[in-house]
């Protein structure tokens, strides 16, 4: 059976915006997945570490027959393939894939928690995220549109390629 899944995007490192449409087209190309929605890129700055170049980050939406474990690990995949590195925790990467949401599940397993357990209080993930889906409700943590007005201040702005000169 095929499930909604969101996927949040995000990328610091060689070219943010092309590591960014680069993981769009693997994630198109995965089996038995559609991709039937992306957001606007986002400028953010980094959560962890300061000493780091802003982040871009963006959420889409997939129809897909993987599993949510087989999707983690596809997800990996193209990770590796877009020379992930880790370095440092919350540090920067040339590309992070998280599963936000997979249908209406709550899955807990030593790999994977699913709600993301911070999305809730992510700027860079409830934006895009209401961009593309106004009015969703997040098991266990309420609808996207509220859990923004919670928020203690925003700090990302859609990103426009014509007036940008992001060199990260
Ligand atoms: P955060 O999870 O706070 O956004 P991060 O993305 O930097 O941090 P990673 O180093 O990319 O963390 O991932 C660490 C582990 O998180 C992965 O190996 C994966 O098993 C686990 N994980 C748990 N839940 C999820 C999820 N919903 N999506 C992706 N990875 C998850
Ligand atoms: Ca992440
Ligand atoms: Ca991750």
């Amino acid at each position: 059976m095929s499930e909604r899944v969101y996927i949040g995007l995000g990328s610091n490192l060689d070219h943010p915006e092309r590591q960014l449409s680069e993981a769009l087209q693997a994630l198109a190309a995965l089996p038995a997945t559609r991709l039937l929605q992306q957001s606007h890129f986002y400028a953010s700055k980094p959560q962890g570490p300061q000493d780091q170049p802003d982040f871009m980050n963006a959420v889409c939406l997939l129809e897909t027959d993987l599993s949510a474990h087989a999707l983690l690990q596809a997800l990996q995949q193209i990770e590796q393939s877009q020379g992930r590195v880790k370095k440092r925790h919350w540090g920067e990467r040339c590309i992070d894939l998280d599963i936000l949401l997979y249908g209406d599940q709550s899955i807990q397993t030593p790999e994977l928690t699913v709600p993301h357990k911070e999305m809730a209080t992510r700027d860079f993930v409830l934006l895009p995220l209401a961009e593309i889906s106004p009015g969703r409700v997040i098991p266990g943590m309420g609808r996207v549109e509220t859990l923004i007005a919670q928020l203690e201040q925003t700090f990302v702005v859609p990103w426009v390629a014509s007036n940008s000169n992001h060199t990260a």
